[in-house]
């Protein structure tokens, strides 16, 4: 209660911004993951690895946009790539230079051959699953229960809280997540648990046997929507020969970890090559842009016009200019060591105070993202990760790191990222607000 006060004594030009945008913004917000109890801050500006609020708060952002911006606040190369776009037109429908220079950068990253672009994370899912299930002829799909990959109704299944409602964790049903998702589609989704390829080959034979085979699996190579879970030794590994076995195309989710993970994202960082990647978030340097990536053989349905992977605003002149400047200046193998030493650093520091209070819990990370996992056990899958939560220290530390100038992501489910900006001292804020915390609720 203490910790809620002192931030809503700071927030108050937020609070009345958040009243005015009430009036004809719905619950006030552009999107309802802004929603943020009792009020959303209202940013007026980012510098490097800070933001500062209309109230003059300033914070070291460690949100940074949902991950979406790893090259900072304010970086100078992506503002020189965009003013240099701007003069010469940000949108014409037809192709730029720029369109193929990226694609090829993404082919040697994530090592598949063919690209396509979209302005999001969810454009990009949506178009991945379209294209498997045209080049399989294949309606069905699999997907990871409890995994996250944006909000059409395909993948708007088997995600997070309506597992209350079932009561058992452990029976995996295709449940749609909210209101105004057709019934017909619901059951084409087909989710299966992390880290169990048995499983996985098991319900594949099944759906085979029902006359339903699935037209892919997708999954994020590394789970980013529950806190951080990696995958078990061999688990990929696993799932690339089951999945080729059966004919099914493999899809990484990459939205979260492409790029922010290591430059080829967990795609790189594990060994395993997918069939059809999605990338997105820090893609376009905090312009909004996604990626689809693929081999010869399943992109040739977009390639013969069988699939229409289309969008007015796919390959924006001023989007892919500032994803050109963001992997070729920004993105740099410098840029992976800073963050591999940084969030080293941090690692350490929340693993130090879990240790020194005796907390349930670790922490964990990869590249420019991480978390502290609040479970008295590993969380290898969704199960483990529910039975596991402790929502009341996430919401804790989030409002011990906003009265302490550290700005963090709201949900258990999210984790922190870096950019090239933040620094020892960035890093040492978040440490020290959570070892205030600690400190002050074990006492
Ligand atoms: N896939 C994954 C793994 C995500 O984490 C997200 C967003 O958080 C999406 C897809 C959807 O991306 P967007 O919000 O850009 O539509």
């Amino acid at each position: 209660a203490k910790e809620s006060e002192l931030l809503n004594g700071k927030l108050v030009k937020s609070r009345e911004m958040y009243d005015k945008a009430r009036v004809h913004l719905s619950n006030g917000v552009a999107s309802s993951y802004q929603l943020r109890d009792p009020w959303p801050i209202y940013v007026d500006r980012g510098e490097g690895s800070r933001i500062f609020d209309v109230d003059g708060n300033e914070y070291y952002d460690f949100h940074n946009g949902f991950g979406a911006m790893i090259q900072g606040h304010g970086n100078p190369v992506i503002g020189k790539a965009i003013s240099e776009r701007f003069p010469k037109g940000t949108h014409f429908a037809v192709p730029d230079e720029d369109d193929y220079i990226v694609a090829g950068e993404l082919s040697q990253r994530f090592n598949l051959p063919k690209w396509r672009y979209t302005n999001s994370g969810s454009e990009a899912t949506m178009d991945a699953i379209r294209i498997a299930r045209a080049y399989t002829h294949r309606d069905y799909f699999m997907k990871i229960f409890g995994s996250y990959h944006g909000h059409h109704d395909a993948v708007m299944i088997s995600i997070s809280e309506d597992y209350d409602k079932i009561g058992d964790p452990n029976h995996l049903k295709s449940l749609p997540y909210g209101a105004g998702i057709p019934k017909a589609t619901v059951p084409l989704t087909v989710p299966v648990p992390f880290n169990d390829a048995a499983a996985l080959e098991h319900r594949i034979i099944e759906m085979e046997q029902e006359g339903n085979p699935p037209a892919c699996l997708i999954m994020e190579p590394c789970l980013m929507n529950m806190g951080i879970v990696p995958p078990e030794p061999g688990y990929l590994e696993a799932v690339r020969d089951i999945t080729a076995k059966h004919g099914i195309v493999l899809i990484f989710d990459e939205v979260k970890t492409g790029l922010t993970i290591g430059p080829g994202g967990a795609t790189q960082l594990f060994g395993v090559t997918p069939d059809m990647v999605t990338v997105s978030k820090a893609l376009g340097g905090g312009l909004p842009m996604g990626a689809i990536g693929g081999t010869e053989e399943v992109m040739s349905v977009v390639e013969d016009g069988e699939v229409y992977q289309v969008g007015t605003y796919s390959g924006n002149p001023l989007c892919v200019a500032a994803a050109r400047a963001n992997l070729e200046k920004v993105l740099t193998p410098e840029a992976y060591a800073h963050f591999d030493d940084l969030n080293g650093r941090l690692m350490e520091g929340c693993t130090d105070v879990v240790k020194r209070f005796g907390f349930p819990g670790y922490a964990v990370g990869f590249g420019a993202k991480g978390c502290v996992t609040f479970s008295p056990k590993k969380v290898v899958d969704y199960v483990t990760f529910r039975e596991g939560q402790r929502s009341e220290l996430n919401e804790l530390c989030w409002l011990y790191a906003m009265n302490r100038g550290v700005f963090m992501t709201p949900g258990r489910e999210e984790e922190w990222t870096l950019s090239v900006f933040h620094d020892n001292d960035a890093v040492d804020a978040y440490v020290s607000a959570f070892d205030e915390m600690a400190h002050d609720l074990m006492k």
